[in-house]
């Protein structure tokens, strides 16, 4: 297990295996529901914490808002049954939190562990007020990112948590709100920019970042491929909703899991143990180093050829961006792209940045 993760579930975390699994339903709706979830997810070795949601924040008002308190009774009665979770220890939960009342509440019930969700997440104000509620104890608190991708506000909060004196911090990846201009149709509920989280983990490599392919995903049918992709970017935990009857769930049914659903997916996923031999990747990397070389010097050529086409271009009265040009360029370079089986969307955007560097040269 990474270092870090160790230290964010200290409390419980023995094995060395990643990732941390929570999973629960998005609402907790009944004692019923709660407890025939709670005993699927006990049966399921790799399953370290219970989520349910107790107070939900929802976009718009009207929808279900959470039980509240005997939500939170029900998880005490079974954290104190002789319910055990796969480490033979006693059922761990963990809920949402938005305002002071809500960790007080949690303390009462002995939640250990609680998360902001995206919405508290972008105000600082409401930020600000939970941390002074969680100051000075000892509980375990996962940070959502924020609904828009702003780096800066998922790490403030992070910060304000250790600055109120929180041990245990992580940050949880659910994905962002964005417009697609490219896309008109969204695949995804929540756009996943992978790079946020991974920029996150590279400024803050003493957080550990466990991704909710639920809530990314924002259908069931995704859950899977996103948590297997979370799991190759190296995430240390996974966040799933798992519901008895996802159809019958009160919120968020077209993402839920069903339990056996949960089981054959976490029965695929690769586990990483960082025993590997990095070393065989070695004669692979370097050929990979030279060709970036290769790249580099032949876009430094790129641009001084472009920078003398500005002069010509001065001279001839031309304006620097010629449509009917780059309509060919482009439609020549993705029939290459598409000859030599590359993506031509990927292309199509390496291309665009390319030709947008080379407008800026030639302006310059
Ligand atoms: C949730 O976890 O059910 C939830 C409301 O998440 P988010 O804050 O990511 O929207
Ligand atoms: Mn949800």
């Amino acid at each position: 297990m990474s270092k870090k993760l160790c230290i964010f579930a200290n409390q419980f975390m023995e094995q060395n295996d990643r990732p941390f699994i929570i999973a629960g339903p998005c609402s907790v709706e009944s004692r019923e529901q709660l407890l025939a979830v709670s005993e699927a997810l006990c049966r399921m070795p790799r399953v370290r914490m219970i989520r349910g949601g107790v107070w939900k924040p929802r976009t718009r008002p009207g929808g279900f808002e959470g039980l509240g308190e005997p939500a939170l009774r029900w998880m005490k009665e079974i954290s104190d049954s002789p319910l055990r979770m796969a480490d033979g220890q006693p059922v761990r939960f963990c809920c949402e939190v938005a305002r002071p009342e809500h960790v007080t509440l949690c303390q009462q019930y002995g939640i250990q562990t609680v998360w902001l969700g995206a919405r508290t997440t972008a105000n600082p104000f409401m930020v600000e007020e939970v941390c002074e509620a969680l100051r000075g104890s000892n509980m375990q608190v996962m940070v959502k990112n924020p609904v828009s991708p702003d780096l800066r506000l998922w790490l403030g909060a992070i910060e304000r948590m250790q600055q109120a004196g929180i041990q245990h911090v992580a940050a949880v990846h659910r994905g962002f709100s964005i417009y697609h201009w490219r896309n008109a149709q969204q695949v995804y509920r929540n756009d996943p920019l992978w790079e946020m989280a991974l920029e996150l983990r590279r400024q803050r490599p003493d957080i550990p970042v466990i991704c909710d392919p639920s809530h990314i995903g924002g259908n069931s049918r995704l859950v899977a491929p996103l948590a297997l992709a979370a799991v190759q970017l190296d995430c240390d935990g996974l966040m799933i909703e798992v519901h008895p009857s996802p159809a019958d769930a009160f919120t968020d049914g077209a993402q839920q899991l069903t339990p056996a659903e949960l089981s054959t997916l976490l029965s695929t996923l690769p586990y990483t143990s960082g025993h590997g031999n990095p070393a065989s990747l070695e004669p692979l990397r370097k050929q990979i180093d030279d060709i970036d070389h290769e790249i580099l010097s032949l876009l430094s050529l790129r641009m001084n050829l472009s920078r003398q086409i500005a002069h010509i271009k001065k001279e001839q009265n031309l304006t620097v961006y010629q449509a009917k040009r780059w309509e060919e360029v482009m439609k020549d370079r993705l029939q290459v792209a598409t000859e030599l089986g590359l993506s031509t969307d990927f292309i199509e955007e390496l291309l665009e940045k390319v030709h947008g560097e080379s407008i800026r040269v030639q302006m310059d």
